[in-house]
Order: structure tokens, then sequence, then C-alpha cells
């Protein structure tokens, strides 16, 4: 159970590590490459055809996601009530070249503890209602690395020391002499008495 525990833990570590390692990489390239990954779907909603979209973009340093919902007036219902094709329309994926300044943009701030930090939003853009979220990738960055790199820094310290213990010919546990003579290159006991570690092995 332990081991699930700890194997389910460093998935979770590693796939924080990998979010960290593609803000730490989009920061820089979101300032001269500005990008959405936008899905949008059109919903009947009675005589209404309604535009659902949802977005990830980047932009000047900053992420951030999105949804914008509003009457799709370009949009015949007449077609959408007549088309089990159209109603059952699924997502649609598409790549923009430009984050919405609604959502990456500082301006239209409601919510920023740290300014330039985290910013939500939620409000009125044209005919659409819109709620979107940002944070500076530098900050993603921390947030995600900060919990990963400690634990990876404490792992390496952790097996540092068990082989310096090892090759001092002491237990790799609690640090107890297990030399049985006071030969430097002598016997090790084979059992740690201090703690009960076996030994056997430990020393390769
Ligand atoms: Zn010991």
């Amino acid at each position: 159970m332990r081991r699930i525990v700890r194997g389910v833990l460093w998935m979770v570590k590693g796939m924080l590590l990998a979010i960290a390692l593609a803000a730490l990489f989009l920061w820089p390239w979101s300032y001269w490459n500005g990008r959405q990954i936008q899905r949008s779907q059109y919903r009947l909603v009675y005589e209404t055809v309604v535009l659902v979209e949802f977005g990830v973009g980047w932009g000047d340093g900053r992420i951030a996601l999105w949804e914008r919902r509003g009457e799709a007036f370009d949009a015949d219902p007449a077609y959408w009530r007549a088309s089990p094709v159209g109603r059952r329309m699924g997502w649609e994926w598409h790549t923009e070249p430009n984050a919405p300044s609604f959502a990456v943009g500082n301006s239209n701030r409601l919510w920023s503890p740290l300014s330039p930090g985290i910013a939500a939003w939620g409000g009125v853009d044209g005919s659409a209602k819109v709620r979107a979220a940002s944070i500076p990738l530098w900050l993603l960055f921390l947030f995600t690395a900060a919990w990963p790199l400690t634990s990876l820094t404490l792992l390496y310290r952790r097996r540092a020391r068990s082989r310096r213990r090892a090759t001092a010919g002491c237990c790799t546990q609690c640090g107890y002499d297990l030399r049985a003579t006071p030969n430097p290159r002598g016997d090790l006991l084979t059992r740690c008495p201090e703690c009960g570690t076996s030994t056997v092995g430990a020393a390769a």
C-alpha cells in the first residue's frame, strides 16, 4: 500500500515537473509567439444558437484559460433545428495566432493579490459572457516545480548520505559504526545493533 501511494505521488510529481518545464519553455517564447488553442461548439438553446468557446492561450509571458458563450447571430436556428448533424456537432479544435486580450491582457482585472499576478475576470465581451483566468508563466513554473524539485533534492541527499555511511563502514539507516574490529578494512557486523537493519548487500 505504501509503495502504491509512493508510486502515485511520484507520478503526480513527474506530471507537475513536465508542466513546469513546459511553462519554462513557453515563458520567453510567448513574448513573440502568442497563440491560443481553442475549441468551440454551437448549441441550439430553444430558438437561439449559442456559440460556446473554451480556450487556452499564452502571450506576453502569461497563460490563460477562458470560456466565452454568446448568441451566434450569424447562425440560422432553422438549419440547426432541421439538421441532426448540426445538432450533434461536437467540439471543433483550432489554433489562432493570438490569445484574446481579455484573457491574457492586464486590463479588466478584478482580482490580483500579487500585481502582476494571478488574474481572474468575469464579464461581458460584446454580446458574449466571458470568464477568464490568467497567471504569469514564471509563477506557474514556481508553483509546479517547487514540490517535485524539493522532493528530488531530498531524495538525492538521502542517497548520498547512505552511500557515505556505507563507505565509512556505518549503518546506512542510522549511522552506527558497524566495524567489528578497529582494522579500517575489517569485517562489518551483519546486522546493525542499534536499529536492526541488515547490512548484507547494503554496502555494495
Ligand atoms: Zn542502524
